[in-house]
């Protein structure tokens, strides 16, 4: 039986273009700064976001730790929506790598706003850390793929300012968020000191992120990125996949969107499902299961009979995605509670 794969948008393979860009890919040792390939990516991308510079990195986690240590320094704090993914999937990374600690907030969609922010920022005092930085994600993962209007980021960035903190978008899914709201990255990188994007989402990439910002921010992370072991040699051959990714890819991933659509309506026919949202904005569709009908397990075992996969995350189901949303303390896997379990106290 041929499987329909909709477990993450990482399970994605190279296509035959992509590999043919990689394998004639022009080559150089990178740290050394002589990939003409990773170079020229470098250059697009911080154009195409009206930035000074742009650092190759290996991973999308990777890029974001690199940007909180650029930014802050060991006992400082960063401010962050509880679901986000630098606080709840980089395996404590803020900690380890930079001694920073993550002050969670909370949002409507894994978004934040400014009265979610208003008074987070700790006064002058030897007793407190210092706080140092404001984190948003856009799309938003465990958020369910919801799209940051522009002037919420606007409003987050000028507070930011005003506050004198320092401001970085993980922007993993960044360009499903341009594509769904039809917006430019110019305007978005306005709103920020740092951004990072990944390549191996919807973009289809076997590896590769990056980060974007001024010309002196970005010479400072590319030795941090060294410091974290991310220096890459002949990285060309991946940069050559990330070029063709933006030239090919992008523009598809509104096709994505309308599939997750299409996928979210079949849901909600479906007895015991419940929680699908009206508005599907991207390509993530969570969901939750009634308890009495089944767990998500249950359900993710019973589509994988019928060749699709999902992915049951605690009681929340994820399609590209994810299949069923916890159900305060009713996870089917509490190897990995969901921030709903987390925000309800339940152990
Ligand atoms: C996937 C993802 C990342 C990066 O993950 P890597 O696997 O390290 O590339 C960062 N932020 C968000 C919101 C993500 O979904």
């Amino acid at each position: 039986m041929r499987l329909i794969d909709l477990r993450s948008d990482t399970v994605t393979r190279p296509t035959p273009a992509m590999r043919r860009a990689m394998f004639e890919a022009e080559v150089g040792d990178d740290v050394m700064g002589e990939d003409p390939t990773v170079n020229r990516l470098e250059r697009q991308v911080a154009e195409l976001f009206g930035c000074e510079a742009a650092v190759f990195a290996c991973s999308g986690t990777q890029s974001n730790q690199m940007a909180v240590r650029l930014h802050c320094i060991p006992g400082d704090e960063l401010l962050i929506h509880e679901s986000s993914h630098i606080c709840n999937f980089e395996a404590g990374a803020p900690a380890a790598l930079s001694g920073v600690t993550v002050r969670t907030l909370n949002g409507h969609g894994g978004m934040l706003d400014v009265p979610d922010l208003e008074g987070r920022v700790r006064v002058n005092d030897q007793h407190f850390c210092r706080t140092r930085l404001v984190c948003l994600e856009n799309t938003t993962n465990l958020g369910g793929g919801r799209v940051y209007p522009l002037q919420q980021m606007q409003r987050v960035s000028d507070w930011a300012v005003a506050a004198g903190l320092k401001r970085h978008l993980d922007g993993a899914r960044l360009f499903n968020a341009l594509v769904a709201a039809g917006a430019q990255a110019v305007e978005t990188a306005r709103c920020f000191d740092t951004i990072s994007i990944c390549f191996s989402k919807g973009l289809g990439c076997p590896v590769g992120s990056m980060l974007i910002g001024s010309a002196a921010d970005m010479a400072k992370a590319r030795r941090i990125r060294k410091l974290f072991g991310g220096g890459l040699r002949q990285a060309g051959m991946l940069a050559a996949a990330a070029i063709h990714a933006l030239q090919h890819h992008v523009d598809r991933l509104a096709d994505d969107h309308r599939h997750a659509q299409q996928l979210a309506a079949g849901f909600q026919q479906l007895p015991g499902v419940i929680g699908v949202p009206a508005a599907i904005e991207t390509n993530l569709v969570f969901f939750e299961l009634d308890p009495e009908v089944g767990t998500a397990v249950q359900f993710a075992g019973a589509m994988r009979d019928r060749g699709v996969l999902i992915g049951p995350m605690g009681g929340t189901a994820r399609a590209t995605g994810d299949s069923s949303r916890c159900r305060r303390g009713r996870c089917a896997d509490h190897s990995l509670r969901c921030t709903g379990c987390t925000a309800a106290g339940v152990p």
